[in-house]
C-alpha cells in the first residue's frame, strides 16, 4: 500500500533486544535477538542463551554448557 505511514512500529521478533552478563568476568553486553545462536526454552527461566563472552573469551570453546554470557530477552 503506497502512502501508508507506520505510526507505532514494533521490534520484530529477530529485532528484540536481549541482555546478558558474563558468569567468568561479570561483563554486561545487549545484542539482538538474532545474533544469539544458542537460544533455549525451559519452563523455569523462559528463553535463554548462553554466549561467548568477548571480553573474557569464556564460553568460546563450548559454548552450549553453562559459561560465557548469558543473554535474556530484555523486558520493556
Ligand atoms: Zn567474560
Amino acid at each position: 500500500m503506497r502512502g501508508m505511514k507506520i505510526t507505532k512500529r514494533n521490534p520484530l521478533p529477530e529485532e528484540r533486544l536481549w541482555r546478558g552478563q558474563c558468569a567468568t568476568c561479570g561483563s554486561q553486553a545487549e545484542a539482538m535477538q538474532r545474533e544469539m545462536t544458542n537460544i533455549t526454552h525451559d519452563q523455569r527461566h523462559g528463553s535463554f542463551s548462553w554466549e561467548a563472552c568477548p571480553v573474557c573469551r569464556a564460553g568460546e570453546v563450548n559454548a552450549w554448557t553453562s559459561s560465557g554470557m548469558c543473554f535474556y530477552p530484555h523486558e520493556r
